[in-house]
């Protein structure tokens, strides 16, 4: 092991793909983060002898399970489950379930690679990790959610602990599910501990989670617009999606003065030039989270709406924009058309809704870009907050917990600043990497620790 045998990017990335058949999404998270990492590392001979950023594209452990289930019609299913356990150098795992039909082991392995830097860049001590299953919670009845989640406990819960591995919800698993699985998890174990984080408040929750990474990506939008001596005041945005992290974001944007145009699902998107008040998203949030409704109704209830089948909202023209949904939602001709059209600055509330070309034309055009590890943070932040609740065994007041959001996402900020500020913004000032800042400072923290492991 010597630092002469150095690979380059592309043979690093080639024997990234050899190792992952049929896994691109897991491929193109490497790739992003990689590119970064290497110009960072060029100089610094440890990490290369130690093969650390080889060494965190690999999860610690894939573990893959079967899950099964009997409908209301009594028919016995049969669904996949995994936990991804990618790095546990800076504190126990921790990140999202999600089910959805998509979930496959390269999606679950890409979001548990991006949930490591995320995670240490919220400067709380938290490993990376995420789980799932092929199931779709939509049209099913809660009797089928509680069985299904039940199953999925009754194996997931030898793998996570307090102190070992922490999931939350994501995609498809919100309170409802999360409150079947925890209960599931005390009835095997007799365990009263915090293992799963976006609890009811009856049971360990803590305030301001729900919230939190709606509003977490745009006080990351506000912290970039301020450094570029602007606002979000007056500016209108276009946001995709209409879950948990859409309506926080349009929720805060309209708080501090933006107009939110659009929102979307994933048959197609509304457009509404009037803007989305506080009532209309909550009738979004009723309609979507509670009724399990399409958003295409919301064109139906308030005239002035539009709603556009089949499209995703990018073609419209804004200031802002927050992809809000899902993986690989904003290709790079989309990029484009938002460029064009003006758009200052985005602000990723999903994970990686920006594809790798996408990314380039943000870049390219000197936008302000978030990436979704920084952007999202607050979610996962809030988390480690209720670890720390359940641990103290005691609960902080909202207004505490708001204050500390806003903190811990400026310090995010902050942190991306720190590695990604290069010259030669044609406005004027500095120009900020985000990208670059975020994939390096998360790096960085989990890198050190690793290697002062020592090979293990
Ligand atoms: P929800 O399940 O609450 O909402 C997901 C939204 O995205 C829905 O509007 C859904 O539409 C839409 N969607 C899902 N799949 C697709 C698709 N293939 N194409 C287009 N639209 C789609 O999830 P969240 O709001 O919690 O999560 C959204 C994103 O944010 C995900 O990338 C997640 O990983 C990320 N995230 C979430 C965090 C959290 O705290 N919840 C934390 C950090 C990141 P439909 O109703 O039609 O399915």
């Amino acid at each position: 092991m010597t630092a002469a045998d150095h690979v380059d990017f592309n043979q690093f990335m080639e024997g990234v793909k050899r190792r992952n058949p049929g896994q691109p999404e897991f491929v193109q998270a490497i790739h992003e983060v990689a590119q970064d990492i290497f110009d960072f590392i060029q100089d610094k001979t440890e990490y290369h002898e130690y093969q650390i950023l080889r060494r965190i594209a690999e999860p610690d452990r894939v573990v893959s399970f079967r899950v099964c289930w009997e409908d209301d019609n009594n028919n016995i299913r049969v669904q996949r489950g995994w936990r991804v356990q990618n790095n546990n150098s800076i504190g126990p795992y921790k990140g999202g379930i999600r089910f959805h039909p998509s979930v496959t082991e390269s999606v679950l392995k890409f979001l548990a690679f991006e949930q490591t830097f995320k995670n240490s860049l919220t400067g709380l001590p938290l490993g990376g990790g995420k789980g799932g299953a092929n199931f779709n919670p939509k049209g099913k009845s809660d009797h089928e959610v509680m069985r299904f989640c039940q199953s999925f406990m009754t194996e997931l819960y030898r793998h996570v602990g307090a102190d070992v591995d922490v999931p939350a919800g994501d995609i498809g698993v919100g309170a409802r599910e999360i409150a079947y699985m925890f209960g599931q998890y005390k009835r095997i174990t007799n365990q009263f501990t915090g293992v799963l984080t976006g609890k009811g408040l009856e049971y360990g929750g803590s305030l301001v989670r729900t919230e939190a990474t709606g509003y977490g990506a745009v006080y990351f939008l506000q912290d970039m617009l301020r450094r570029a001596g602007q606002d979000i005041e007056g500016k209108t945005a276009v946001i995709s999606g209409s879950g948990n992290v859409a309506t926080h974001a349009a929720e805060k944007i309209t708080q501090l003065g933006g107009r939110v145009l659009t929102l979307s699902d994933s048959r197609g998107f509304v457009h509404d030039p009037d803007g989305f008040t506080q009532e209309k998203i909550d009738w979004v949030k009723e309609h979507k989270t509670r009724r399990r409704g399409r958003i295409a109704a919301y064109a139906e209830m308030f005239p002035n709406a539009t709603y556009h089948e089949g499209q995703r909202p990018w073609g419209v023209p804004c200031h802002m924009a927050a992809p809000c949904a899902t993986q690989n939602e904003l290709s790079g001709n989309e990029a484009r058309v938002l460029v064009a059209n003006g758009c200052q600055a985005v602000t990723e509330g999903a994970n990686m809704p920006t594809d790798l070309d996408g990314v380039e034309v943000f870049k390219q055009a000197k936008i302000l870009f978030a990436p979704g590890k920084a952007a999202n943070a607050g979610g996962v932040a809030m988390s480690g907050l209720e670890m720390s609740q359940n641990s103290a065994r005691i609960s902080w007041s909202e207004d505490d917990l708001q204050a500390r959001l806003r903190d811990l996402m400026r310090g995010i900020h902050d942190r991306c600043l720190q590695y990604g500020v290069t010259d030669g913004d044609p406005a004027g000032g500095e120009y900020c990497d985000y990208v670059k800042g975020a994939n390096i400072a998360g790096f960085k923290k989990v890198a050190d620790a690793m290697l002062a492991y020592g090979v293990v």
